[in-house]
């Protein structure tokens, strides 16, 4: 189908589909803003759920059997033309589709036009992202099957940390099972480290290709990427998002020794070892109060000292990773940080921050009150930035989706 259109017209749905969720935006490429967002919950279980809203701030909850991912995306695109809670008069308005695909493996270094090969490459990914590609392909497919003559596009978690060197992403293990199982360093969020990477160089108000930054993102999931004039070059997730930091509920780097110790000790299968490393350990597992790290923070307030091990744990960890990343780089300009604990949590910033004026990190304490804004929070001299920028990978996806199919 030929569409022309100038890009204020232009209006990019974004899918990121998980196993029984399934995220949506529809962004205004002239406003950069979206005009409608919603989830759904519980795909093919018991008690589904749509939460759909529009910039109006108008909201509907819908109850209903939602069995697989077509009749997620029947239910959403039927939402987003409704005559009450739409934000569309015809679906034919939505020029493209991005959709979040967690595993490019070493095929995919940048976002692609899905077509037949596209699918074949990604259903080959599927053995090194087990739990997540299959539910985005089940995406791919339902918009394909729903909206036939729109233009899609992938866009990969991993494809931004494609540039790192083999130094990087080869581990100490037998050369061969690299080959033969691809096992490697892939990392991941990289739709958020590029796009604050991309932020900072505005905010700085120099050029990319100029910059040696340490992005730290860091949510429910969190990771730190080294990234020099606009490339990764290292990053703390590895072959799978359970390596590096401490996270909300993943252990992070450990001595590999201990987890087939634990194994032995505890008569866990493989399957039980991953879910333990994945789902029981990190801050939940050390502070025993949640994985939240707000709940965290209270908890430590009222003196529970596992919550504030948990917490300093934490502060450590990234200290750890900003200093050997500033060593990779050979120099450091700023220091980003994002997702739900970097954008909001000042406590913990300042934490990290603390001691590192040899990197000539000098945090403004007034500043880093700021939660959820785009700043600058250092003070006017410091040498080394460091900068407040909320992520928004749903943007990235729609900008890279839009490159692609105008
Ligand atoms: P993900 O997308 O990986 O699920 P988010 O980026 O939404 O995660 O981050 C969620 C984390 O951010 C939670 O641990 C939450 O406690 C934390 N967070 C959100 N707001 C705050 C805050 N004001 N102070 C401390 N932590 C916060």
């Amino acid at each position: 189908m030929e569409k022309l259109k100038g890009v204020e017209e232009m209006k990019i749905l974004v899918i990121n589909c998980g196993s029984s969720s399934l995220k949506y935006q529809v962004i205004d490429m002239d406003t950069k803003n979206p005009i409608a967002k919603g989830l759904v919950e519980r795909i093919g279980l018991p008690g589904a759920v749509l939460t759909h809203s529009i910039t109006s701030g108008k909201k509907e909850v819908i109850k209903t059997e939602i069995p697989n991912h077509v009749a997620a995306i029947e239910l959403v695109l039927k939402e987003l033309v409704s005559p009450e809670y739409g934000a569309l008069q015809d679906l034919s308005e939505i020029y493209a589709i991005g959709h979040r695909v967690v595993h490019g493996g070493e095929k995919f270094s940048k976002s692609v036009v899905i077509d037949d090969e596209v699918m074949k490459a990604l259903k080959d990914c599927i053995e090194l992202a087990p739990l997540h590609n299959p539910p985005n392909i089940a995406g791919i497919k339902a918009c394909q099957k729903m909206m036939p003559g729109t233009p899609q596009v992938a866009v990969f978690d991993t494809a931004f940390h494609q540039t790192m060197k083999p130094a990087s992403y080869i581990y100490g293990l037998p050369y061969e099972y690299y080959k033969k199982y691809g096992i490697r360093k892939y990392g991941f969020h990289g739709t958020s480290h590029k796009y604050v990477s991309q932020r900072a160089a505005v905010l700085l108000k120099k050029p990319l290709q100029e910059l040696k930054l340490i992005s730290c993102h860091l949510g429910n999931g969190a990771s730190i990427s080294a990234i020099r004039g606009g490339k990764s070059i290292e990053t703390s997730m590895g072959f799978t998002p359970l390596d590096g930091l401490m996270m909300g509920t993943r252990s992070g780097t450990l001595d590999p020794a201990i987890v087939t110790y634990i194994m032995c000790r505890e008569n866990l299968s493989c399957d039980q070892a991953n879910d333990f490393l994945n789902n029981k350990c990190g801050a939940l597992g050390v502070s025993g109060v949640s994985s939240d790290f707000r709940d965290i923070e209270v908890a430590a307030k009222q003196g529970n000292f596992r919550a504030q091990l948990a917490l300093d744990i934490f502060a450590h960890d990234v200290k750890q990773f900003i200093g050997s990343y500033a060593a990779v780089l050979n120099g450091l300009d700023a220091i980003i940080f994002t997702a739900g604990v970097g954008e909001n949590a000042s406590n913990m910033r300042a934490d990290i921050c603390k001691n590192l004026d040899f990197l000539g990190i000098d945090l403004d304490l007034e500043k880093n009150k700021v939660r959820g804004e785009e700043v600058d929070v250092s003070k006017a001299n410091a040498r080394c930035r460091v900068l407040v920028i909320p992520t928004n990978e749903e943007l990235m996806i729609a900008l890279d989706t839009l490159e692609l199919t105008m």
